[in-house]
This record gives structure tokens, C-alpha cells and sequence, in this order.
């Protein structure tokens, strides 16, 4: 992996689904293209990615290494390693600063950096992240169907991630940990739904060889669970994009925090944000992406980014055609320069 040139069409920050569908769809467009990725992506923990018409169960990074190919395959370049900031530059475009200190320039900028899980900190949640702690029940349900799943309760979706799962299983118990009391309304649905509700803190998660078997409350009893959903802060990775000056927005559900993300223009389906020739897609942006979705928000953004192009290309174009001819070279010009080459022919001829 590496970048041949000082000045892309596009620089894409972020090689995730997001970008590499970007960068497929704009070298795709003749565009110069460089993909800068530190190759972390948000569900690389999970073995299988679940959902995506055409690739279902695909390993996480199989469908990335098939992304990159297929983006390369057009021209696209790809270096691996962060982008650390951007800069605005004089004549519109950018110039984006990598860890190692080098710098390359593009005219627009598509960011796709995604987000970070920031995980309750319950001994045993990390360490099975993605693998039996779960969040998402369209990219895990099935797998852990029928079976006896947790619910840690972290925040204002706890009842709701409760109801949700049920769908997949019957046997869903919702540790309420440190979480406030819920509403009468909710434990009535609760109940109705034979979601049991389980009061004080939790210890810990119970592992077994390879296998989550349990939650341990504080007290010390051990719930027998195989699967525990637990309800993360979603934190945008918005580095380099508060570089440029675009603040993160924080995620709110009922008033309360979840995370945050980078704020796209609501008017603008493809991504733009508040700094001309800067867009975002995928997760960076809307924390709910799934991966699908994301490669469908990284297509839309480039066509916007092509399309922009296009529009700035044409600009000067006729404003090069419009421009007032020339007047170095008239007519009377010309011949004044095509007699005075022959007359120096001549006089050489002369001279052999
Ligand atoms: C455990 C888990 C399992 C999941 N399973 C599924 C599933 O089965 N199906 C599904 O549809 N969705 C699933 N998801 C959601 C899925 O991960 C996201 O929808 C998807 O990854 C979003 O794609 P993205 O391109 O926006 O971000 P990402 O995939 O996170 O890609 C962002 C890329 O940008 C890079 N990056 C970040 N900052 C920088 C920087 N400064 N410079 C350079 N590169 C940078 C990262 O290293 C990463 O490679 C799962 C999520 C989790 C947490």
C-alpha cells in the first residue's frame, strides 16, 4: 500500500465499508483516488458479518480485503496508517497530515472514520465483545436464538433492548445494575412479555473455557446467561474532522447521552457537512449504520463528491473559454515568427 501522487480528486480517510464503497465508486468516476485506513474496523471483534445481501456471514475482513481489491482494481490507492489532521488550503482543497508526518493534498475530502464501542466497564464485557456480548440483535440474534440471553441495563434502551431481543429468544432476563428504576408502563410490558427483571449491581460476567455461562451480581449469585447484550457509548472518531472545525454533536435518546457523532447537512442525503468539500458517511455520522448501510452511504457520498467535481471542473472551463483571447499571438504575429524561422533557415543554408 502506498500514495503515488502529492494531489488526489479525493482523499478518503477511513477504509472501512463506507470508504472503500466510496473509493470503488469514484475510481470508478476516473477519479484519483487514496484511501488512508489504520485497518481497525468498528466489527472486526466478530467473526462473522451478518446481513449484507450477497455476503452473508461473510468473515468481517474478508469483505474489506474483497472491498480494497475491487477499489485498487480501478486505480484507487490505499495506504495503511492514521490521518491525524486537515487543513483547509487557499485554493479550496485540502491537505491531510498522516502520524508519520507526511502530508498529501486532494480536493475533496470523504471521511468515514466510524466510531468507538466505549463498553460498561463490567469485568468479562470487553473481553467477549462481539463474540457472546452483544449489542446489535440483526447482527447476532440469530446466532444466539432460543438461547438464555442478559440484557445490562446501561442507559436509557435497556427496557427496549430488552423487548427487542425477546424476538429471538424467550428466555431474556434484564439486569437492572446500576440503572434507574423503570416506569410502571415498562415493567407491565416487561411482564407481559415474560422478561424477567433482576435488581442489584453486577459483579462480573461468569466465562467458562471459551464460553460466557453467566452474570455474577455483587452479592455473588450467578445467573446462568450464554449471551449478554450489553448498550455501549457510541463515540464518534471524529479526530480529524475537529481539525477542520467540525465538532461532534452529541446522541441523545430520551435526554439522555448515547454518544456522539458528526453532523451532516439534514438537507443533504449524501453527507455533506458544514466545510465546503468535506463529507462523511457511515458510522462517523449515523451511529445506527449497519454495514450495508454504510457501503450505500459511502456510494451516495462519492456520486455527490463526482458530482461537485464535475461542477467545479465546468466552472473553469467556461471561465477559461470565456477569458479574453490571448493577444501574443495574432495573426500578424504568426507571420512575423514563421518568416523570421525561415529567414534563419535560409541564412544557415547559406552558411554551410
Ligand atoms: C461487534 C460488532 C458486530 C457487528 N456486526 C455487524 C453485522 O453482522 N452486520 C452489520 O451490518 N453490521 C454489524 N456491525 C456494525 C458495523 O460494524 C458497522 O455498521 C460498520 O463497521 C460501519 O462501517 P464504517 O465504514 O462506517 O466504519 P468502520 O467499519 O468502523 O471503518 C472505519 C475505518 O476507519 C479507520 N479509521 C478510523 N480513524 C481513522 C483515521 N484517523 N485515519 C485513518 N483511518 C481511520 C478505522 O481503523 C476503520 O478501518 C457490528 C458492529 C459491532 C461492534
Amino acid at each position: 500500500m502506498s500514495e503515488n501522487r502529492q494531489r488526489y480528486d479525493v482523499v478518503v480517510i477511513g477504509g472501512g465499508a463506507a470508504g472503500l464503497s466510496g473509493a470503488l465508486t469514484l475510481s470508478r468516476a476516473r477519479r484519483s483516488v487514496l484511501v488512508i485506513d489504520a485497518g481497525s474496523p468498528r466489527n472486526a471483534p466478530a467473526s462473522h458479518a451478518h446481513n449484507y445481501l450477497g455476503r452473508e456471514g461473510v468473515p468481517p475482513l474478508e469483505l474489506l480485503a474483497a472491498g480494497r481489491a475491487e477499489a485498487a482494481g480501478y486505480g484507487a490507492e490505499m495506504v495503511k496508517g492514521d490521518a491525524v489532521a486537515a487543513e483547509k488550503l487557499p485554493d479550496g482543497g485540502f491537505r491531510v497530515v498522516r502520524e508519520d508526518g507526511s502530508a498529501v493534498e486532494a480536493r475533496r475530502l470523504l471521511v468515514t472514520t466510524g466510531l468507538v464501542d466505549e463498553l460498561p466497564p463490567v469485568p468479562g464485557v470487553a473481553e467477549r465483545w462481539g463474540r457472546d456480548v452483544l449489542h446489535c440483535p440483526y447482527c447476532h440474534g440469530w446466532e444466539v436464538r432460543a438461547r438464555p440471553v442478559g440484557i445490562l441495563a446501561g442507559g436509557p434502551m435497556a427496557v427496549h433492548q430488552a423487548l427487542l431481543w425477546r424476538q429471538w429468544t424467550d428466555d431474556v432476563v434484564l439486569f437492572r445494575h446500576t440503572a434507574a428504576d423503570f416506569g410502571d408502563e415498562e415493567y407491565e410490558q416487561l411482564a407481559a412479555r415474560s422478561v424477567a427483571v433482576v435488581d442489584g449491581e453486577v459483579a462480573a460476567l461468569e466465562v467458562t473455557g471459551d464460553r460466557l455461562t453467566g452474570v455474577r451480581l455483587a452479592g455473588g449469585t450467578v445467573i446462568p446467561r450464554e449471551a449478554v447484550v450489553v448498550q455501549p457509548r457510541f463515540t464518534a472518531r471524529s479526530g480529524v474532522l475537529e481539525t477542520l472545525g467540525l465538532a461532534p454533536t452529541t446522541l441523545e435518546v430520551a435526554g439522555q447521552p448515547i454518544g456522539s457523532y458528526i453532523a451532516a447537512d439534514p438537507a443533504d442525503p449524501a453527507g455533506a457537512t458544514e466545510v465546503p468539500g468535506v463529507w462523511v458517511a457511515g458510522n462517523v455520522t449515523n451511529p445506527m449504520e449497519q454495514v450495508i448501510g454504510s457501503a450505500a452511504a459511502g456510494l451516495k457520498a462519492a456520486s455527490a463528491i463526482n458530482m461537485d467535481l464535475v461542477t467545479e471542473d465546468t466552472r473553469r472551463a467556461v471561465e477559461a473559454r470565456r477569458a479574453p483571447a490571448v493577444p501574443a499571438f495574432s495573426a500578424a504575429m504568426e507571420r512575423q515568427v514563421t518568416e523570421r524561422v525561415l529567414g534563419d533557415r535560409r541564412h544557415g543554408l547559406q552558411e554551410m
